[in-house]
Parts: C-alpha cells; structure tokens; sequence
C-alpha cells in the first residue's frame, strides 16, 4: 500500500500534487485534539459558533475564484459550476447562521411534569467521509451543521480531491475555529476501520457509492456507531404529455448533464410518454449538442471531463451491455481517458445496465412509455430512492401521485436539488438519514429528554 496520494488534474492527465498519507501517530494526534477541542467548543455560545459561519460565508466570498480553480484543478467541472458550488456554500452558511439557534433550542413538551423538554446536545466527534463530486458542497453540507450543532468533525474526503480537502481545513482554521474543531485526514481505506472503532469517534456519515456505503456501514455497525448514508441515485425525470419543453428544456438537460452527469441526484432514466417522445428527443439531442467541451479553467466551457480516466470505462461497460440487449445510441459515445462524449440511448428496456444501474456520467437513456400510470410505474422500477421530478402543465396530475414516490424527494417542473432549507437524503439503496434544514442538523445530536417533576 502506498503511503503517498497523488492528485491528478483529468482534463490533461497531468499530475498535480503528491501528499503524505498520515501515520497511525499523526491519526492519533488529530483524534486527541479532536476530542480535546470538543471539551470547550460545546460549551461555545451558539451565538459565537453562528459568528464563526458569517467568516467563514466571508472567506468563501473572497477566495471564491481560487477556491473554484482548485475545484477544476483537482476533478475536471467547468470553472463557472465550480464558482456556482462555492456560492452555494455561502448561502449554506448564511442559513445556518441565522437559524441554528432556533434548531437547537431546548423544545417545551407538555406533559404531567413541572417541565418536560427535548435538550439537543452534541454528541463528540463525528467521522465523514465524502466523495469527491461536489468537493467543498459535500463536506460542507455535512460539517457545517454538525459543527454548530457543537460537535467536532474529521473529514476523510475522495483521494483526487486531497488538495480540496486540506483548502476546506484551512477554511476552518481561518475563520478562528478553535483547532481541532475541523480536520482533514490523509489516509487510505485501511486505516478507517481503527478510526472508526476508536472510542473518540462518536458517529460517521459517508456519501458515496453503494459499495463504499455498505462497507462502511457494516463497521459502524460492528463498532454501534450512528451513521448518516448518503449513496447513489437513478433518478427519473418524467415527460407527460403535456410538459412545456420550451420553457423547461434546459433545465431537463441540466438535470442529466451538469457536472458532466457525475451527481447522485441527477436525472438518469428520461421516461416519456408516447405523444411527446418524438418533440423531446429531437428537442434534448439539439440542446446537448450545444453544449460545449473544453478546458474547465474556460468560462465558455459547459460540460468537462470526468473526474479521473477510470470512470469512463464503468460508463462504456454500461452502455456496452444495454446495446447488447437492444438499446439504440443515437448520439455521443466517444471516449478519451476522462473524457466523455454526452451519450443519448433510445429503446430502453428495464433489464439494461442503464436503466437499472446508477450512470455517473453524461449518459441519457429515454424510454418511451404509453401514458402517464406507466411513467410513473417505470419510475418506480429502481432499487434507489433519492428523488423523482416530473415535467407537466397539471399540477393536480402531478400532486395525485404524490403518495406513490418512495424517494426522499419529489420535484415537479424543476430538477431535483439539494436547498439548505429542505431536507435531503434518500430511501432504499441510496441510503438513509437526512443532511440540510432543521432535519440535517439533528442527525448528530443527543435528543436528551428532560422531565423534572
Ligand atoms: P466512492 O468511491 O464510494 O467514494 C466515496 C468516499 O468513500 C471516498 O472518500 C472514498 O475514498 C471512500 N471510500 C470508498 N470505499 C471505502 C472503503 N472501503 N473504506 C474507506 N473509505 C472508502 O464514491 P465516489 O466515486 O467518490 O462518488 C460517487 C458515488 O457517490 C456515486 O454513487 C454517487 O451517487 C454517490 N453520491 C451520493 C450523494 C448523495 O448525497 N446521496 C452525493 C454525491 C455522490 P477514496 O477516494 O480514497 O477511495
């Protein structure tokens, strides 16, 4: 094993920086202070921890343009999706900023007590290990309201986005977190099970894929260990009759292309029903035909390389074996190490790869169905449960098939997206616990229940 990481920018395969993985000593240490940085930071006012989140909004405002430029550096996305992630970022502090103290409050419950109530205390230090899609928006999303919550966080964040990684720990260090508060460790898949076995570490929350999640999960498991799983999606995105494609059209290519496809809650199964299909396929080619390759460091750039040359080739297996079994590839499907032409692939049935495996990439499988009852059954045909959107002018149609979704989230006439005001997160094989909102920063809290007679 090695004891090195090496980044590697995807767009010219050209290496970037190579990081010493940390010891078992240097673990240890960072383990230590986390725990000693907990003793004082849950007695910190939540007041003074909300001061800190305005800094840190504030830094990520003035370092926006090279925090991006790592972004692109490090995993290929277009520099413009890289300043839009920073940004997101902000507005994820500004909310908790203005509401954790609200969230956390103690909550009066009337009961046969003088006083009865429900104390939200932190619980220690919380272990996240995170992916590399979204490098700043993931672990954020995550730390930011764990860390108000009062507890501690240790991030082992995707190997390719190591530099990322320590630029967020510096983020937290500028601010004026108390050290410790925030660490980012170097380390590889080996040193995770000690981690999480240790007694310092109180909780894990891991987005990633399936197989890292149940992994993960099984240690925790073993150790009793709260975790949060934030894992793939296949996601539908449904055309009825009566979508308004000129009004909606990009925003339906965005929902597969952005971020070259490479997003747990993109759309990965088009289902149409049969009066639109011809409109929509010609419209959707059209569109993705005008997206535009190129460096991600460019502006004009819309959609980039995957993030590491590897990915392309689980994307050739899947469309490989779906056009095996009949599936049709009316455009895209050319591959040069990371990158990836945007695919589109016609004539689906629901035992191809594509249909029922997630795509991490820009690869759009559209299948026609009779009418909307079937869309809807189509859609629900998937072992994942992160989000389902639906494109149609009637909101009653939409809204009568509210009760029948099973994901953690519905979107109508819009992408599905994560809102730090909404919770997310999803059912079945894409995992469960929810991240964001009032719901995401209760994850990682004791629900103390007070009763004083
Ligand atoms: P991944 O390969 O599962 O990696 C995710 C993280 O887990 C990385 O930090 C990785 O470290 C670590 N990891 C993987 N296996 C591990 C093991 N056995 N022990 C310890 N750590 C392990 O996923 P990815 O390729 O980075 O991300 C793509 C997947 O994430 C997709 O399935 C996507 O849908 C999902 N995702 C879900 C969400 C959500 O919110 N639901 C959001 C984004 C992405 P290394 O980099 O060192 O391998």
């Amino acid at each position: 094993m090695s004891n090195s990481i090496k980044t590697i920018n995807p767009f010219n395969n050209e290496p970037i920086k190579e990081y010493k993985i940390h010891t078992s000593e240097q673990l240890a240490q960072i383990l230590d202070n986390s725990k000693n940085a907990f003793g004082k930071w849950r007695q910190t006012s939540i007041k003074e921890r909300c001061r800190l989140l305005i800094n840190i909004a504030q830094i990520l405002e003035d370092d926006k343009e090279d925090l991006a430029k790592l972004i692109s550096l490090e995993m290929g996305k277009p520099i413009s999706q890289s300043i839009s992630e920073v940004e997101k970022c902000i507005t994820l502090c500004d909310f908790y900023a203005t509401n954790a103290e609200d969230f956390l409050a103690d909550e009066l419950i009337d009961t046969d007590a003088s006083e009865s109530f429900i104390s939200y205390d932190p619980l220690g230090t919380i272990l996240a290990i995170m992916p590399w899609n979204y490098p700043f928006w993931q672990a954020l999303r995550f730390a930011i309201p764990t860390l108000t919550a009062g507890n501690t966080t240790i991030l082992k964040h995707a190997s390719n986005v190591t530099g990322c990684a320590l630029a967020i720990e510096k983020l937290f260090e500028k601010a004026g977190y108390p050290q410790g508060c925030f660490s980012t460790i170097i380390a590889n898949h080996d040193a995770i099970e000690k981690l999480i076995a240790n007694d310092i570490i109180k909780a894990v929350t891991l987005t990633g894929s399936e197989e890292a999640g149940k992994t993960i999960a099984a240690i925790a498991g073993k150790h009793l260990k709260k975790m949060v799983l934030e894992l793939g999606g296949n996601n539908a995105c449904i055309i009825l009759d009566d979508a308004d494609l000129d009004k909606y059209m990009d925003t339906i290519v965005n929902a597969r292309m952005q971020n070259a496809g490479q997003s747990c809650i993109a759309a990965k199964r088009f289902i149409v029903t049969e009066p639109i299909y011809d409109e929509f396929l010609k419209q959707f080619k059209d569109k993705v035909a005008n997206l535009k390759y190129g460096d991600p460091m460019n502006e004009q750039t819309t959609i980039g390389t995957l993030a590491r040359a590897d990915l392309g080739e689980v994307l050739k297996k899947q469309i490989d074996g779906s056009v095996a079994l009949g599936a049709t590839v009316i455009s895209g499907n050319k591959q040069d190490k990371a990158y990836f032409e945007p695919t589109i692939l016609t004539d689906i049935t629901t035992d191809m790869p594509v249909f029922k495996e997630e795509t991490f990439g820009p690869v759009a499988p559209i299948m026609k169905v009779k009418n909307t009852e079937e869309a809807f059954k189509m859609a629900s045909e998937t072992r994942f449960g992160l989000g389902t959107m639906v494109f149609t002018q009637s909101i009653e149609t939409a809204q009568n098939f509210i009760d029948t979704i099973e994901d953690g989230a519905y979107f109508v006439n819009e992408l599905v997206k994560s809102d730090a005001r909404l919770p997310f997160g999803g059912t079945k094989a894409s995992g469960y616990g929810r991240e964001l909102s009032k719901e995401g920063i209760h994850e990682f809290v004791n629900r103390k229940t007070v009763f004083i007679k």
